[in-house]
């Protein structure tokens, strides 16, 4: 258990490492040279130092325990300092995630005692040239070798594309077949026949070395076997989806802040017809404040999918997916809109926007594509649809009718139209068989993330003005705040929904003229009504980031 006061300490410790020695002019030149800063990342998991891969260890491996919370809060602040040093640790993480899991008593004190007491680095040796998003195409195998009729070890050979610690880790968790199906196994580096080619020359997070690796004939003891028992590999790596896709979703978060924190103070520095651009509408609420607003509803997701994952509710893959798809592809969009807001500087390596936008270009990509997010998303909710006749997100939507009435300042009523918008949609979609579409189904996907996190951001802004928020939750704004920009970002989920959903159902010949008309009469109206007061919002929250004298709000 880690206390909100040692939470805070790890991570002011973290922010003053970065300050000392990763400032930006050392920043942007290891991404020129394309070197990973190995040193630093082994001073992070030095115990002795910072020590930051004890946070994920239990404490009865020497570890500190934190919790998925924590590990979300501390994954945010490394994506904040450079993201391929974040993906450096996380690789530890994600390596040790089938030891946790799914290893025998003995194996876990091997090996994660390793990890909390000698700092070693760990890679995650899933992918392959011909199994990315498709694992089960994995090719590399595990032999078993036999002898007095014992299988006393196995010989694995294959291929690994794309690991991140590839060239630098001290072990490896591989993903192979064996008799009965996908197994882990941990391969030391230095194993006979295990080589690795050169860092692969990327986009970004050039500061994470990520190399192929190929194994021939490798040897390894049976007790390397993950578990003992073949076949369970890839239920040991779904078992911790919902957790490792909450940690790339605090990388999009933290890397997406990063750019904006850029952006807002350049602002109100930089002079155009003759006033700061933080005083143009036309900038703000175009280039931050729309961003803002989908960060911080991919935020209270996270949040809200942390503390269910700590309260024991299960892994939660679906919401680890909704969380790290929004944060990610809001991440990319600040990004994105940072360089834009810093102009001709913002497209250059100087003013590190441009590297943060390279470097969280993959964050959409690893640990599950976007478009896998989508698919992963809509088909969970599309059985919760069919399961409960339609009436799964009618029945969401009136829980934030009941919100709305007891606070109606915190979007619930704009979410709540989302929500009756989206079931009406997916009805829809199920009366005229849409979904044998594979894009409509993906778009589903998109669709019910901004919905959920719809909800999310207004459930969060209420716990906030009733004082009820985790002591540890992210505080950057206050409760008047978070309310505006829940207002915000409702509105846009409620307008998404609604306006996309015709544009598929009626892209997919799912709809008769006279039912559009109905449809557009009963949601379309109710998202077009729900904008009122929008940028009156925006304002107020522009006026909150630029800590200006704030106007009224819409509330
Ligand atoms: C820098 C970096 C670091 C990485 N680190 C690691 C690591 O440490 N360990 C590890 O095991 N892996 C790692 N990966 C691999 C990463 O997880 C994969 O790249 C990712 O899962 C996608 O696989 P792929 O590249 O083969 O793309 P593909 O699976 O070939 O996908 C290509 C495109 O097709 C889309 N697509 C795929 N399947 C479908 C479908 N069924 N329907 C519709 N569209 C589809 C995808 O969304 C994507 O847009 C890393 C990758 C990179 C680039």
């Amino acid at each position: 258990m880690i206390t909100n006061k040692t939470l805070k300490l790890s991570l002011k410790s973290l922010r003053e490492f970065a300050k000392k020695k990763l400032t930006d002019q050392e920043l942007i030149d290891l991404d020129a040279r394309d070197e990973c800063p190995i040193e630093i990342v082994r001073e992070l998991c030095n115990p002795d130092k910072i020590g930051i891969q004890l946070l994920f260890i239990p404490e009865e491996f020497g570890g500190m325990g934190g919790n998925t919370f924590d590990v979300y809060c501390i994954c945010e602040e490394m994506a904040r300092i450079d993201l391929g040093i974040a993906t450096s640790v996380l690789a530890t993480f994600l390596g040790s995630d089938p030891i946790t899991v799914g290893a025998t008593p003995e194996q876990k004190k091997l090996w994660l005692s390793r990890i909390a007491d000698e700092g070693i680095l760990f890679a995650y040796g899933a992918t392959e040239p011909e199994a990315g998003s498709d694992l089960g195409a994995l090719r590399t195998v595990a032999e078993r070798v036999i002898e007095n009729d014992k299988i006393i070890g196995y010989k694995i050979s294959g291929n690994k594309q794309w690991i991140s610690n590839g060239g630098v880790a001290d072990a490896y968790s591989i993903l192979a077949n064996t008799q009965a199906g996908p197994s882990w196994f941990v391969v030391e580096k230095g194993a006979k026949g295990f080589t690795h080619d050169e860092p692969e020359d990327k986009h970004g997070i050039r500061l994470s070395n990520t190399a192929a690796l190929a194994l021939d004939n490798v040897y390894v003891n049976a007790d390397r076997l993950l578990g003992g028992v073949e076949g369970q590999g890839l239920l040991q790596a779904q078992a911790v989806f919902g957790y490792t896709r909450l940690m790339v979703a605090a990388f999009g978060l933290g890397a997406g802040w990063a750019a904006l924190d850029r952006a807002i103070p350049y602002s109100t520095k930089r002079i155009q017809a003759g006033a700061p651009l933080s005083e143009k509408q036309g900038y703000t609420h175009k280039l931050i404040v729309p961003n803002v607003a989908r960060l911080e509803a991919a935020r209270a997701y996270i949040e809200e999918t942390a503390e269910r994952i700590d309260a024991g509710e299960g892994s939660l893959n679906t919401e680890g997916a909704i969380a790290k798809y929004m944060a990610t592809e809001a991440g990319n969009f600040a990004a994105d809109a940072s360089i834009q807001a810093l102009g001709g500087y913002g497209y250059t390596h100087e003013y590190m926007v441009e590297k943060i936008k390279r470097d969280v270009r993959i964050t959409t990509i690893y640990e599950g594509t976007s478009e896998i997010m989508e698919m992963t998303i809509s088909r969970d909710r599309w059985q919760l649809h069919l399961k409960t006749r339609g009436q799964h997100y009618h029945d969401q939507a009136k829980k934030f009718e009941e919100l709305h009435a007891r606070h109606p300042n915190v979007g619930a009523g704009s979410a709540a139209v989302a929500l009756h918008a989206l079931a009406e949609v997916m009805e829809k979609a199920r009366l005229a068989r849409l979904t044998r579409y594979q894009h409509i189904l993906f778009r589903l996907g998109e669709l019910i993330a901004f919905a959920e996190c719809a909800g999310s951001l207004a459930r969060r802004a209420s716990l906030m003005a009733e004082n009820k928020l985790n002591e540890k939750a992210n505080r950057r704004f206050d409760a008047t705040t978070l309310a505006a920009i829940s207002r915000v970002f409702a509105r846009e989920a409620a307008l998404k929904v609604t306006q996309d959903g015709l544009r598929w159902i009626v892209g997919g010949g799912g709809i008769s003229d006279a039912d559009l008309d109905t449809f557009a009469r009963r949601f379309a109206s109710a998202a077009h009504r729900a904008q009122a007061g929008l940028i009156s919002d925006m304002d107020f929250v522009a006026d909150t980031l630029y800590g200006r004298a704030q106007r009224a709000s819409a509330a």
